[in-house]
């Protein structure tokens, strides 16, 4: 069965054509600038020979509709019809406490997963253009909603609550989600199965470094904390958000510089994390790292800062849990960047870590990167939030036949 895996963005399109049982990408491509000028279609048939398709997208569903010409296009298709597409899985950001799974989705589902734009106004709705686009052009193709937030759902009320009256959560379901759950989940039982042991035995500490960066704490194969929030905006300096702050901050700053709410949280989400710190040298780790070595002070300020804050949560996490036994890093950053890797490991040897500095320069594999038989065991593993969807939808499919 070919699962047709769905991203959407409020302007852009990813997607991944995957065989749910070779697990081989068929195609895959992205579309951006939907509803705004020049848009186009980036699409890769798995011969590898990309084709870029300059054309108006008015709306997700034009994009969907693209996507779907792509794919059963006589010349560069991978399908003979839309009937080859077994089922479409899409990505959705925020589940609310309504979804602690993966789920196929009905109209009752459609609902509640509106239910929650007021939890992500930024995600959910363009999350939804999509089902919507898909449901429109394939009526006929089971669909399923895999959730961000979904593997953290397991996380006890001691983690998951903020300290402010309770009435707001029994109110608004204020309180913390976290994200990159799909990535989270991944990682661990991939580690699990790299060191050879049983996913229910472990205390894994998954780090996801990317422009959006969060930590887990997985125990016995289930979340019991991670660094995002209500919002992605909570925990981890990330890329251009701020991470964790006092929020008194905001108070602070919308008074000094004259302000608005929305404006200060532009600020925090848009124009901090390491582009803030570094004085606006880049958002990019690629340029952050290069000048870190060419001593570039901006950079090293913002570099250390990062490296301190995902070092504070490990500590966090191996307390929260009593002990841990593996540490993961992956997604752009934790994936490729072995400087990075190098200096958060360099705050653990209380814990016991112990890299091997000629495994850390190893790229793009599933690898232990720690000392033979030290504990805990670092891994690098690649993340892969697309065939976690693919293997979601399937399994949920398969389930219903
Ligand atoms: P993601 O959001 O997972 O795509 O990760 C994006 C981040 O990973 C950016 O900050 C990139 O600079 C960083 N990144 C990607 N490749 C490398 C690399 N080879 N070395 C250092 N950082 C990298």
């Amino acid at each position: 069965m070919k699962i047709l895996v769905i991203n959407c963005g409020s302007s852009s399109l990813k997607f991944q054509l995957i065989d749910a049982l070779t697990e081989q990408v068929e195609a895959k491509g992205l579309c951006e600038r939907i509803g705004i000028e020049g848009s186009r279609l980036v699409y890769t048939p798995g011969d590898g020979r990309k084709q870029i398709i300059e054309t108006p997208m008015p709306d997700h569903k034009e994009a969907v509709r693209l996507v779907l010409n792509a794919l059963t296009d006589k010349e560069h298709g991978v399908l003979n019809s839309l009937a080859d597409i077994g089922a479409s899985g899409h990505r959705i950001v925020h589940g609310g406490e309504k979804f602690s799974d993966a789920t196929l989705i009905t109209d009752e589902v459609l609902e509640a997963i509106r239910a929650c734009n007021d939890l992500a106004p930024l995600h959910n709705p363009a999350n939804l253009t999509g089902i919507e686009a898909c449901r429109s052009l394939m009526p006929e193709t089971p669909m399923a909603a895999v959730f961000d937030t979904a593997f953290h759902q397991t996380m006890p009320e001691e983690a998951y609550l903020y300290g402010i009256p309770y009435e707001y959560y029994e109110k608004y379901k204020l309180r913390r989600y976290g994200f990159h759950g799909t990535s989270h989940a991944y990682v661990s039982k991939r580690a699990a199965a790299v060191l050879n042991r049983s996913y229910e035995d472990l205390k894994i500490i998954t780090c996801h470094l990317g422009n959006g960066a969060s930590v887990a704490a997985v125990k016995k194969g289930v979340c019991v904390d991670t660094s995002m929030g209500l919002t992605p905006l909570e925990g981890l300096i990330m890329g251009t958000r701020s991470g964790d702050i006092d929020p008194a901050v905001i108070e602070f700053l919308a008074q000094k510089e004259n302000k608005t709410l929305e404006q200060v949280l532009e600020i925090l989400n848009k124009e901090s994390g390491v582009l803030g710190l570094s004085g606006r040298l880049s958002s990019d780790f690629r340029d952050l790292e290069d000048g870190y070595l060419e001593g570039k002070k901006e950079a090293v300020r913002a570099v250390d800062a990062f490296v301190y804050r995902v070092a504070k949560y490990i500590g966090a996490y191996a307390a929260a849990m009593n002990g841990v036994d593996a540490i993961c890093f992956t997604a752009g950053l934790g994936e490729n960047s072995a400087m990075i890797r190098r200096k958060v490991c360099g705050y653990l040897g209380y814990l016991g870590v112990a890299i091997r500095e000629d495994l850390n320069e190893v790229r793009g594999q599933e690898i232990v990167i720690s000392e033979k038989g030290a504990k805990p065991a670092v891994l690098v593993i690649p993340t892969n939030e697309e065939l976690a969807i693919a293997r979601e939808t399937f399994r949920l499919v398969r389930k219903q036949d």
